[in-house]
Protein backbone atom coordinates (compact mmCIF):
# COMPACT_ATOMS: atom_id res chain seq x y z
CA UNK A 1 0.00 0.00 0.00
CA UNK A 2 1.11 3.53 -0.67
CA UNK A 3 0.43 6.21 1.37
CA UNK A 4 1.66 10.15 2.00
CA UNK A 5 3.92 10.73 4.53
CA UNK A 6 4.08 14.34 5.87
CA UNK A 7 7.55 13.66 7.26
CA UNK A 8 8.94 13.06 3.62
CA UNK A 9 6.20 14.86 1.35
CA UNK A 10 5.20 12.09 -0.60
CA UNK A 11 3.68 8.89 -1.48
CA UNK A 12 5.69 5.86 0.04
CA UNK A 13 5.44 2.24 -0.01
CA UNK A 14 3.94 1.18 3.77
CA UNK A 15 6.02 -0.94 5.34
CA UNK A 16 5.72 -2.08 9.01
CA UNK A 17 8.85 -2.38 10.83
CA UNK A 18 7.85 -6.00 12.41
CA UNK A 19 6.62 -7.78 9.44
CA UNK A 20 3.12 -8.50 9.54
CA UNK A 21 2.84 -5.91 12.48
CA UNK A 22 1.62 -2.36 12.71
CA UNK A 23 1.73 0.31 15.76
CA UNK A 24 -0.77 2.98 15.11
CA UNK A 25 -1.24 6.21 17.16
CA UNK A 26 -4.00 8.70 17.41
CA UNK A 27 -4.39 11.65 19.24
CA UNK A 28 -7.34 11.47 20.56
CA UNK A 29 -10.06 14.43 21.51
CA UNK A 30 -9.44 16.84 24.23
CA UNK A 31 -12.64 16.55 26.03
CA UNK A 32 -14.21 19.57 27.03
CA UNK A 33 -16.79 19.78 24.37
CA UNK A 34 -18.93 17.67 22.27
CA UNK A 35 -16.73 16.72 18.96
CA UNK A 36 -17.48 18.31 15.87
CA UNK A 37 -18.11 16.55 12.62
CA UNK A 38 -15.22 18.32 11.67
CA UNK A 39 -13.23 16.29 14.22
CA UNK A 40 -15.01 13.60 13.50
CA UNK A 41 -14.13 13.66 10.03
CA UNK A 42 -10.28 13.02 11.08
CA UNK A 43 -11.08 10.06 13.48
CA UNK A 44 -13.37 8.50 10.85
CA UNK A 45 -10.33 8.66 8.11
CA UNK A 46 -8.19 7.04 10.65
CA UNK A 47 -10.51 4.20 10.93
CA UNK A 48 -10.20 3.46 7.75
CA UNK A 49 -6.92 3.48 7.70
CA UNK A 50 -6.85 1.06 10.39
CA UNK A 51 -9.29 -0.87 9.15
CA UNK A 52 -7.71 -1.50 5.47
CA UNK A 53 -4.55 -2.16 7.39
CA UNK A 54 -6.53 -5.12 9.14
CA UNK A 55 -8.30 -5.75 5.62
CA UNK A 56 -4.70 -6.12 3.85
CA UNK A 57 -4.26 -8.77 6.66
CA UNK A 58 -1.80 -6.56 9.21
CA UNK A 59 -2.11 -7.06 12.73
CA UNK A 60 -3.24 -3.36 13.82
CA UNK A 61 -2.56 -2.37 17.64
CA UNK A 62 -3.83 1.37 17.91
CA UNK A 63 -3.69 3.59 20.45
CA UNK A 64 -5.45 6.58 21.68
CA UNK A 65 -4.77 9.05 24.39
CA UNK A 66 -7.62 11.03 25.91
CA UNK A 67 -6.79 14.57 26.56
CA UNK A 68 -8.15 15.46 29.83
CA UNK A 69 -5.36 17.74 31.42
CA UNK A 70 -3.25 20.09 30.04
CA UNK A 71 -4.42 21.69 26.48
CA UNK A 72 -4.30 25.23 26.59
CA UNK A 73 -6.75 27.12 24.09
CA UNK A 74 -3.36 28.31 22.17
CA UNK A 75 -1.46 25.35 20.97
CA UNK A 76 1.09 27.09 21.76
CA UNK A 77 1.14 27.08 25.30
CA UNK A 78 -0.63 30.31 26.17
CA UNK A 79 -4.23 30.90 27.14
CA UNK A 80 -6.59 28.99 29.16
CA UNK A 81 -6.68 25.38 30.50
CA UNK A 82 -9.60 23.85 27.76
CA UNK A 83 -10.91 21.70 30.25
CA UNK A 84 -10.94 23.98 33.07
CA UNK A 85 -12.85 26.39 30.59
CA UNK A 86 -15.19 23.46 29.66
CA UNK A 87 -16.01 22.96 33.49
CA UNK A 88 -16.50 26.62 34.45
CA UNK A 89 -18.85 26.71 31.19
CA UNK A 90 -20.82 24.01 32.45
CA UNK A 91 -20.23 24.34 36.30
CA UNK A 92 -19.08 20.64 37.25
CA UNK A 93 -16.04 19.95 38.02
CA UNK A 94 -13.09 18.71 35.56
CA UNK A 95 -13.14 15.35 35.92
CA UNK A 96 -16.69 15.41 35.43
CA UNK A 97 -16.47 17.11 32.58
CA UNK A 98 -14.17 14.77 30.84
CA UNK A 99 -16.22 11.79 31.40
CA UNK A 100 -19.13 13.12 30.42
CA UNK A 101 -17.29 14.04 26.83
CA UNK A 102 -15.43 11.27 26.45
CA UNK A 103 -18.47 8.98 26.99
CA UNK A 104 -20.50 11.40 24.46
CA UNK A 105 -17.12 11.45 21.82
CA UNK A 106 -17.50 7.25 21.59
CA UNK A 107 -21.42 7.45 21.39
CA UNK A 108 -20.59 9.96 17.77
CA UNK A 109 -17.98 7.05 16.87
CA UNK A 110 -20.24 4.42 17.60
CA UNK A 111 -22.74 5.92 15.57
CA UNK A 112 -20.36 6.70 13.01
CA UNK A 113 -19.03 2.49 12.92
CA UNK A 114 -16.06 4.19 14.45
CA UNK A 115 -13.87 1.27 15.88
CA UNK A 116 -12.71 2.20 19.17
CA UNK A 117 -9.08 1.82 19.80
CA UNK A 118 -7.17 -1.28 21.32
CA UNK A 119 -5.83 1.27 24.12
CA UNK A 120 -7.42 4.20 25.33
CA UNK A 121 -5.88 6.09 27.95
CA UNK A 122 -6.99 9.51 29.65
CA UNK A 123 -3.89 11.72 30.49
CA UNK A 124 -4.33 11.93 33.97
CA UNK A 125 -3.70 8.28 34.50
CA UNK A 126 -0.56 8.85 33.37
CA UNK A 127 1.16 11.52 35.37
CA UNK A 128 4.16 9.14 36.65
CA UNK A 129 5.23 7.96 33.03
CA UNK A 130 4.94 11.86 31.70
CA UNK A 131 7.09 12.66 35.20
CA UNK A 132 9.50 9.81 34.66
CA UNK A 133 10.23 11.27 30.71
CA UNK A 134 10.69 14.61 31.77
CA UNK A 135 13.08 13.61 34.29
CA UNK A 136 14.76 11.51 31.65
CA UNK A 137 14.96 14.64 29.59
CA UNK A 138 16.13 16.90 31.79
CA UNK A 139 19.02 14.47 32.38
CA UNK A 140 19.88 14.46 28.88
CA UNK A 141 20.06 18.40 28.33
CA UNK A 142 17.16 18.46 26.74
CA UNK A 143 14.79 20.34 29.21
CA UNK A 144 15.19 22.96 31.55
CA UNK A 145 13.54 24.65 33.98
CA UNK A 146 11.99 28.16 34.37
CA UNK A 147 10.37 30.48 36.41
CA UNK A 148 8.88 27.18 37.83
CA UNK A 149 8.27 25.34 34.74
CA UNK A 150 9.99 22.89 32.81
CA UNK A 151 10.61 23.54 29.04
CA UNK A 152 11.85 21.68 26.37
CA UNK A 153 14.64 23.20 25.03
CA UNK A 154 14.53 23.25 20.83
CA UNK A 155 17.85 24.46 20.36
CA UNK A 156 19.60 21.32 21.30
CA UNK A 157 18.28 19.39 18.03
CA UNK A 158 19.48 19.49 14.95
CA UNK A 159 16.33 19.59 13.78
CA UNK A 160 12.99 21.12 15.12
CA UNK A 161 10.65 21.44 11.88
CA UNK A 162 10.35 17.97 10.89
CA UNK A 163 7.64 18.49 8.90
CA UNK A 164 9.53 21.57 6.86
CA UNK A 165 6.62 24.08 6.38
CA UNK A 166 6.83 26.06 9.28
CA UNK A 167 8.99 28.78 10.30
CA UNK A 168 10.21 30.73 13.36
CA UNK A 169 7.85 33.74 12.37
CA UNK A 170 4.79 31.18 12.35
CA UNK A 171 5.30 31.25 16.09
CA UNK A 172 3.98 34.41 16.96
CA UNK A 173 1.24 32.66 18.83
CA UNK A 174 1.21 34.74 22.11
CA UNK A 175 1.16 37.69 19.69
CA UNK A 176 -1.42 36.77 17.55
CA UNK A 177 -3.81 35.60 20.33
CA UNK A 178 -3.36 38.36 22.34
CA UNK A 179 -1.92 36.79 24.89
CA UNK A 180 1.59 37.59 26.46
CA UNK A 181 4.66 35.31 25.12
CA UNK A 182 6.24 33.22 28.15
CA UNK A 183 9.31 35.26 28.84
CA UNK A 184 10.72 32.22 30.88
CA UNK A 185 11.49 30.42 27.44
CA UNK A 186 15.14 30.19 25.79
CA UNK A 187 14.03 30.09 22.57
CA UNK A 188 10.64 30.55 21.00
CA UNK A 189 10.07 27.33 19.80
CA UNK A 190 10.45 25.74 23.56
CA UNK A 191 7.28 24.07 25.09
CA UNK A 192 6.27 23.30 28.04
CA UNK A 193 7.11 20.23 29.60
CA UNK A 194 5.60 20.49 32.95
CA UNK A 195 3.56 23.48 34.62
CA UNK A 196 3.80 24.58 38.28
CA UNK A 197 4.33 28.64 38.05
CA UNK A 198 1.96 29.81 36.19
CA UNK A 199 -1.33 32.19 36.09
CA UNK A 200 -3.37 29.07 36.16
CA UNK A 201 -3.73 29.40 39.85
CA UNK A 202 -7.18 27.84 39.90
CA UNK A 203 -6.14 24.79 37.95
CA UNK A 204 -8.16 22.04 39.27
CA UNK A 205 -6.25 19.16 38.67
CA UNK A 206 -2.68 19.23 40.18
CA UNK A 207 0.18 16.63 40.99
CA UNK A 208 3.36 16.35 42.89
CA UNK A 209 6.46 16.22 40.87
CA UNK A 210 9.90 17.26 41.59
CA UNK A 211 9.39 20.46 40.64
CA UNK A 212 6.15 21.33 42.73
CA UNK A 213 2.58 21.04 42.29
CA UNK A 214 1.78 21.13 38.72
CA UNK A 215 0.32 19.75 35.73
CA UNK A 216 1.83 18.46 32.34
CA UNK A 217 2.03 20.06 29.49
CA UNK A 218 0.21 18.73 26.25
CA UNK A 219 1.79 17.36 23.90
CA UNK A 220 4.16 15.12 26.67
CA UNK A 221 1.15 13.01 26.73
CA UNK A 222 1.21 11.38 23.41
CA UNK A 223 4.63 10.81 23.26
CA UNK A 224 4.37 8.95 27.10
CA UNK A 225 1.05 7.16 26.46
CA UNK A 226 2.25 5.72 22.54
CA UNK A 227 5.76 4.81 23.99
CA UNK A 228 4.38 3.15 27.00
CA UNK A 229 1.82 0.78 25.19
CA UNK A 230 3.81 0.55 21.92
CA UNK A 231 7.38 0.71 23.13
CA UNK A 232 9.76 3.01 21.11
CA UNK A 233 9.23 2.08 17.83
CA UNK A 234 5.76 3.35 16.01
CA UNK A 235 4.97 2.46 12.50
CA UNK A 236 1.97 5.26 12.19
CA UNK A 237 0.98 8.36 14.14
CA UNK A 238 -2.67 9.97 12.82
CA UNK A 239 -4.07 13.16 13.29
CA UNK A 240 -5.87 16.13 11.82
CA UNK A 241 -3.71 18.17 9.77
CA UNK A 242 -3.91 21.62 12.25
CA UNK A 243 -1.40 18.75 14.64
CA UNK A 244 1.20 18.87 12.59
CA UNK A 245 2.67 21.98 14.31
CA UNK A 246 3.20 22.68 17.12
CA UNK A 247 1.68 19.27 18.89
CA UNK A 248 3.65 16.57 16.36
CA UNK A 249 6.79 18.20 16.23
CA UNK A 250 7.00 18.53 19.66
CA UNK A 251 5.54 15.42 19.95
CA UNK A 252 9.04 14.21 17.66
CA UNK A 253 10.89 16.41 19.46
CA UNK A 254 10.66 15.05 22.67
CA UNK A 255 10.33 11.51 21.60
CA UNK A 256 13.46 11.03 19.62
CA UNK A 257 15.51 13.08 22.66
CA UNK A 258 14.67 10.68 25.33
CA UNK A 259 15.09 7.32 22.97
CA UNK A 260 17.86 8.77 21.60
CA UNK A 261 16.47 7.60 17.71
CA UNK A 262 14.01 8.23 15.03
CA UNK A 263 10.57 6.89 16.89
CA UNK A 264 7.61 7.03 14.35
CA UNK A 265 8.26 6.44 10.45
CA UNK A 266 4.92 7.74 8.89
CA UNK A 267 2.93 10.04 9.78
CA UNK A 268 -0.77 10.61 8.47
CA UNK A 269 -2.16 13.74 8.88
CA UNK A 270 -6.20 14.78 7.43
CA UNK A 271 -7.31 18.04 5.93
CA UNK A 272 -9.87 19.55 7.32
CA UNK A 273 -13.30 19.81 7.35
CA UNK A 274 -14.55 23.85 6.75
CA UNK A 275 -17.58 25.40 6.51
CA UNK A 276 -18.28 28.41 3.84
CA UNK A 277 -17.62 30.58 6.37
CA UNK A 278 -14.49 29.03 7.60
CA UNK A 279 -13.36 26.26 10.04
CA UNK A 280 -15.59 24.85 12.81
CA UNK A 281 -13.97 25.46 16.16
CA UNK A 282 -15.09 23.84 19.41
CA UNK A 283 -13.16 26.77 21.44
CA UNK A 284 -15.88 29.04 20.30
CA UNK A 285 -18.72 26.34 20.36
CA UNK A 286 -19.83 27.31 16.54
CA UNK A 287 -20.06 23.93 15.39
CA UNK A 288 -22.06 21.04 14.08
CA UNK A 289 -22.95 17.44 16.06
CA UNK A 290 -23.73 14.36 15.08
CA UNK A 291 -27.07 14.17 17.69
CA UNK A 292 -27.76 17.54 15.62
CA UNK A 293 -27.00 16.32 12.06
CA UNK A 294 -29.87 12.89 13.25
CA UNK A 295 -32.02 15.97 15.01
CA UNK A 296 -32.61 17.14 11.12
CA UNK A 297 -32.88 14.03 10.15
CA UNK A 298 -29.90 12.61 8.85
CA UNK A 299 -28.66 9.26 9.20
CA UNK A 300 -25.16 9.31 10.99
CA UNK A 301 -23.44 6.90 8.42
CA UNK A 302 -24.90 9.26 5.46
CA UNK A 303 -22.28 11.37 7.23
CA UNK A 304 -19.43 8.80 7.10
CA UNK A 305 -20.62 8.19 3.49
CA UNK A 306 -20.17 11.74 2.74
CA UNK A 307 -16.52 12.02 4.44
CA UNK A 308 -15.70 9.06 2.17
CA UNK A 309 -16.60 10.83 -1.19
CA UNK A 310 -13.35 13.13 -0.41
CA UNK A 311 -10.04 12.15 -0.34
CA UNK A 312 -8.15 12.67 3.34
CA UNK A 313 -5.62 15.14 1.93
CA UNK A 314 -7.99 17.76 0.84
CA UNK A 315 -9.90 19.88 2.87
CA UNK A 316 -14.00 19.42 2.16
CA UNK A 317 -16.53 21.60 2.31
CA UNK A 318 -19.60 20.85 4.63
CA UNK A 319 -22.47 22.42 3.03
CA UNK A 320 -26.42 20.97 3.95
CA UNK A 321 -26.75 20.53 0.29
CA UNK A 322 -23.60 18.69 -0.18
CA UNK A 323 -24.76 16.57 2.54
CA UNK A 324 -28.50 15.75 0.93
CA UNK A 325 -26.26 14.81 -2.15
CA UNK A 326 -25.06 12.40 -0.51
CA UNK A 327 -27.84 11.24 0.98
CA UNK A 328 -29.27 11.20 -2.26
CA UNK A 329 -26.42 8.91 -3.76
CA UNK A 330 -26.69 6.75 -0.43
CA UNK A 331 -30.40 6.02 -0.77
CA UNK A 332 -29.54 5.47 -4.62
CA UNK A 333 -26.98 2.70 -3.73
CA UNK A 334 -29.28 1.11 -1.00
CA UNK A 335 -32.04 0.83 -3.20
CA UNK A 336 -29.89 -0.92 -5.80
CA UNK A 337 -28.79 -3.16 -3.59
CA UNK A 338 -32.87 -4.48 -2.71
CA UNK A 339 -33.14 -6.54 -5.39
CA UNK A 340 -29.62 -8.66 -4.36
CA UNK A 341 -30.39 -8.95 -0.32
CA UNK A 342 -33.70 -10.47 -1.86
CA UNK A 343 -32.51 -12.79 -4.58
CA UNK A 344 -28.93 -14.04 -2.87
CA UNK A 345 -28.96 -17.01 -5.39
CA UNK A 346 -25.62 -18.50 -6.81
CA UNK A 347 -22.41 -19.39 -5.96
CA UNK A 348 -19.81 -17.43 -5.67
CA UNK A 349 -17.90 -16.33 -8.96
CA UNK A 350 -14.71 -16.55 -7.87
CA UNK A 351 -13.02 -15.28 -11.18
CA UNK A 352 -15.72 -12.00 -10.90
CA UNK A 353 -14.92 -11.06 -7.28
CA UNK A 354 -11.11 -11.16 -7.50
CA UNK A 355 -11.26 -8.93 -10.77
CA UNK A 356 -13.53 -6.26 -8.65
CA UNK A 357 -12.31 -6.97 -5.69
CA UNK A 358 -8.84 -5.66 -7.64
CA UNK A 359 -10.98 -2.34 -8.08
CA UNK A 360 -11.57 -1.80 -4.43
CA UNK A 361 -8.07 -2.95 -3.03
CA UNK A 362 -5.90 -0.93 -5.80
CA UNK A 363 -8.16 1.73 -5.02
CA UNK A 364 -7.39 1.73 -1.21
CA UNK A 365 -3.54 1.38 -2.11
CA UNK A 366 -3.41 4.14 -3.66
CA UNK A 367 -3.17 5.89 -0.89
CA UNK A 368 -6.13 5.60 0.74
CA UNK A 369 -8.49 6.52 -2.31
CA UNK A 370 -11.82 6.04 -0.53
CA UNK A 371 -13.98 8.07 -3.27
CA UNK A 372 -12.68 5.32 -5.86
CA UNK A 373 -13.30 2.62 -3.50
CA UNK A 374 -16.87 3.92 -3.43
CA UNK A 375 -16.46 3.50 -7.31
CA UNK A 376 -15.51 -0.06 -7.11
CA UNK A 377 -19.30 -0.56 -5.20
CA UNK A 378 -20.99 1.22 -7.83
CA UNK A 379 -18.35 -1.54 -10.44
CA UNK A 380 -20.02 -4.04 -8.90
CA UNK A 381 -23.31 -3.29 -8.79
CA UNK A 382 -23.09 -2.87 -12.80
CA UNK A 383 -21.12 -5.91 -13.27
CA UNK A 384 -22.45 -8.88 -14.78
CA UNK A 385 -22.03 -10.78 -11.65
CA UNK A 386 -24.40 -12.97 -9.96
CA UNK A 387 -26.33 -11.92 -6.81
CA UNK A 388 -24.49 -14.17 -4.54
CA UNK A 389 -20.96 -12.63 -6.05
CA UNK A 390 -22.15 -9.22 -5.48
CA UNK A 391 -23.34 -9.74 -1.91
CA UNK A 392 -20.24 -11.30 -1.16
CA UNK A 393 -17.80 -8.35 -2.53
CA UNK A 394 -20.24 -6.01 -0.53
CA UNK A 395 -20.18 -7.37 2.62
CA UNK A 396 -15.80 -7.54 2.27
CA UNK A 397 -15.81 -3.82 1.04
CA UNK A 398 -17.83 -2.74 4.07
CA UNK A 399 -15.24 -4.18 6.63
CA UNK A 400 -13.66 -1.43 5.41
CA UNK A 401 -15.84 1.38 4.26
CA UNK A 402 -18.50 1.04 7.01
CA UNK A 403 -21.33 2.40 5.68
CA UNK A 404 -24.22 -0.25 6.01
CA UNK A 405 -25.47 -0.93 2.58
CA UNK A 406 -26.97 -4.21 2.69
CA UNK A 407 -27.98 -3.83 6.44
CA UNK A 408 -30.07 -0.75 4.96
CA UNK A 409 -31.39 -2.43 1.82
CA UNK A 410 -32.36 -5.17 4.15
CA UNK A 411 -33.99 -2.94 6.06
CA UNK A 412 -35.86 -1.43 3.25
CA UNK A 413 -36.96 -4.40 1.47
CA UNK A 414 -38.45 -5.53 5.11
CA UNK A 415 -40.64 -2.10 4.65
CA UNK A 416 -41.71 -2.51 1.32
CA UNK A 417 -42.73 -5.80 2.21
CA UNK A 418 -44.75 -4.55 5.37
CA UNK A 419 -46.39 -2.56 2.54
CA UNK A 420 -47.33 1.49 2.75
CA UNK A 421 -50.57 -0.21 0.92
CA UNK A 422 -53.07 0.11 3.76
CA UNK A 423 -51.84 3.65 4.67
CA UNK A 424 -54.80 6.20 4.27
CA UNK A 425 -53.91 8.84 1.83
CA UNK A 426 -54.40 11.86 3.88
CA UNK A 427 -51.33 10.52 6.16
CA UNK A 428 -49.75 9.90 2.56
CA UNK A 429 -50.16 13.50 1.78
CA UNK A 430 -48.79 14.68 4.70
CA UNK A 431 -45.97 12.98 4.91
CA UNK A 432 -44.92 14.44 1.51
CA UNK A 433 -45.85 17.32 2.60
CA UNK A 434 -43.15 16.83 5.37
CA UNK A 435 -40.98 16.01 3.31
CA UNK A 436 -41.32 19.14 1.35
CA UNK A 437 -40.81 21.14 4.58
CA UNK A 438 -37.87 19.28 5.55
CA UNK A 439 -36.09 19.85 2.16
CA UNK A 440 -36.43 23.90 2.74
CA UNK A 441 -34.85 23.44 6.06
CA UNK A 442 -38.30 24.67 7.57
CA UNK A 443 -38.12 21.91 10.48
CA UNK A 444 -40.46 23.50 12.95
CA UNK A 445 -43.36 23.24 9.91
CA UNK A 446 -41.50 19.11 9.47
CA UNK A 447 -42.14 18.87 13.50
CA UNK A 448 -45.67 20.35 13.17
CA UNK A 449 -46.90 18.08 10.14
CA UNK A 450 -44.66 14.80 12.59
CA UNK A 451 -47.04 15.60 15.11
CA UNK A 452 -50.37 15.78 12.41
CA UNK A 453 -49.52 12.35 11.34
CA UNK A 454 -49.05 10.81 14.95
CA UNK A 455 -52.35 12.07 15.68
CA UNK A 456 -54.04 10.64 13.33
CA UNK A 457 -51.81 7.02 14.06
CA UNK A 458 -48.51 6.69 12.16
CA UNK A 459 -45.15 7.48 13.48
CA UNK A 460 -42.79 8.43 10.94
CA UNK A 461 -39.48 8.39 11.07
CA UNK A 462 -36.16 9.75 8.85
CA UNK A 463 -33.75 6.52 8.34
CA UNK A 464 -30.71 5.93 5.80
CA UNK A 465 -33.28 4.74 3.42
CA UNK A 466 -35.52 7.89 3.70
CA UNK A 467 -39.01 8.04 5.03
CA UNK A 468 -40.08 5.00 7.15
CA UNK A 469 -43.72 4.84 8.33
CA UNK A 470 -45.14 2.77 10.97
CA UNK A 471 -48.38 2.40 12.71
CA UNK A 472 -48.55 3.80 16.48
P1 LIG B 1 -9.20 18.14 19.59
O1 LIG B 1 -10.32 17.45 20.30
O2 LIG B 1 -9.41 19.60 19.42
O3 LIG B 1 -7.88 17.84 20.24
O4 LIG B 1 -9.15 17.55 18.12
C1 LIG B 1 -9.37 16.20 17.81
C2 LIG B 1 -8.90 15.88 16.40
O5 LIG B 1 -9.68 16.56 15.42
C3 LIG B 1 -7.46 16.25 16.13
O6 LIG B 1 -6.85 15.20 15.39
C4 LIG B 1 -7.58 17.50 15.28
O7 LIG B 1 -6.45 17.66 14.45
C5 LIG B 1 -8.80 17.19 14.47
N1 LIG B 1 -9.51 18.37 13.92
C6 LIG B 1 -9.76 19.55 14.53
N2 LIG B 1 -10.50 20.36 13.74
C7 LIG B 1 -10.75 19.66 12.60
C8 LIG B 1 -11.49 19.93 11.38
N3 LIG B 1 -12.14 21.09 11.20
N4 LIG B 1 -11.51 18.97 10.42
C9 LIG B 1 -10.87 17.79 10.61
N5 LIG B 1 -10.19 17.47 11.73
C10 LIG B 1 -10.12 18.38 12.71
ZN1 LIG C 1 -1.22 13.95 20.25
Amino acid sequence: MQLYNSLSHKKEDFIPRESGKVSMYTCGPTVYHYAHIGNLRSYIMEDILEKYLRFTGLDVTRVMNITDVGHLTSDGDTGDDKMLKGAKREKKTVMEIAKFYTDAFFADCKKLNIKTPDVVEPATSCIDDFIRVIEGLIEKGFAYEAGGNIYFDTSRLEKYYVFNDFKEEDLAVGVREGVEEDSNKRNKADFVLWFTKSKFDDQELKWDSPWGIGYPGWHIECSCISMKHLGEYLDIHCGGIDNAFPHHTNEIAQSEAYIGHKWCNYWFHVLHLNTNSGKMSKSTGEFLTVSLLEEKGYNPLVYRYFCLLSHYRKSLVFTWENLDNAVTSYNKLVEKLVPLVKDKSGETDSAEYDRLMKGFTDALDNDLNTSLAITAVYDVLKSKANAATKLALLAEFDKVLGIGLISAAEKLAESAESGAADIPQEVLDLIEQRKAARKEKNFALADELRDKIAALGYEVKETRQGTEINKI
